[in-house]
């Protein structure tokens, strides 16, 4: 008989600015965060990549590593319905699914050796820093681009579209946003993609304004805002 458990090992580990799961994009590609895929020793040979190059796009296949110890549930809340409404497990793209398994096309950045460990540079990733990356493959657009595939959801005004909130910096923190940017050159860029999709929970997205404060963490800085006649601003940032 087939057997219905096989080992899996990470074959490497993702770096990226997201440091906790909030606020980071709800798919690839929604902001343009760059990472970096460390291979593991076992998989650290040049020959690995050998003709990558030539590709675009590569599909990383990642597990959910935060999420994996609560499990899966049949039927999820999905985001795209407004946060209460469910769909089935497998009709979503939920991080609660048997096997925790994610996958992300991302657009490739070519290979090097960063302090000796042969390194793939990614940009428009959707994962946690410190993600176990399970497999790389090239995204073959013969293949893998459907232009006829439909998605009734979105075409019915079903989902939601993805929040575009404008975003403004308090004065008072502009100096040491320009302070970080000085380490990290895309984090204006980033902080404004992240907050623009409204990374509040679903529900609280018809919230025009919100008496909240939130908080993300991207690279080594805390972000405080706020959300006021749906102007998001920022007001902190606190080195972590
Ligand atoms: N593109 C992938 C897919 O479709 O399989 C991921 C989609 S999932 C809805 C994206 C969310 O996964 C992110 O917003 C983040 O909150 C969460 N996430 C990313 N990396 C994670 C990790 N290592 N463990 C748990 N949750 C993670």
């Amino acid at each position: 008989m087939t057997p219905s458990q096989f080992p899996l090992s990470a074959i490497g580990h993702i770096q990226t600015p997201f440091k906790q799961k909030f606020a980071i994009p709800r798919q690839p590609n929604l902001a343009k965060a760059k990472g970096q895929v460390v291979l593991a020793p076992d998989f650290d040979d040049p020959r690995v990549f050998k003709g990558l190059e030539v590709f675009s796009h590569v599909w990383l296949l990642f597990l959910f590593h935060e999420n994996l110890d609560k499990g899966w549930k049949p039927s999820v809340k999905a985001p795209r319905l407004g946060g209460n409404a469910t769909l089935g497990v497998f009709a979503s793209r939920s991080t609660h699914r048997p096997n925790g398994i994610g996958m992300s096309a991302v657009k490739n950045l070519g290979s090097d050796i960063v302090d000796g460990k042969l390194t793939l540079h990614v940009e428009g990733v959707d994962l946690l820093d410190g993600t176990p990356i399970i497999d790389i493959k090239p995204y073959l657009p013969y293949a893998d681009a459907l232009p006829h595939a439909s998605d009734s959801m979105a075409e019915l005004n079903h989902a939601a579209p993805i929040p575009n909130l404008e975003v403004t910096i308090n004065p008072l923190v502009q100096n040491m946003l320009n302070e970080a940017a000085s380490q990290h050159p895309d984090l204006p860029t980033l902080l404004t993609a992240v907050l623009a999709q409204d990374p509040r929970p679903a529900y609280r997205h018809k919230l025009l304004s919100d008496e909240k404060t939130y908080h993300t963490a991207l690279y080594n800085y805390d972000f405080a805002f706020t959300v006021k006649n749906s102007v998001v601003e920022v007001i902190g940032i606190n080195t972590l």
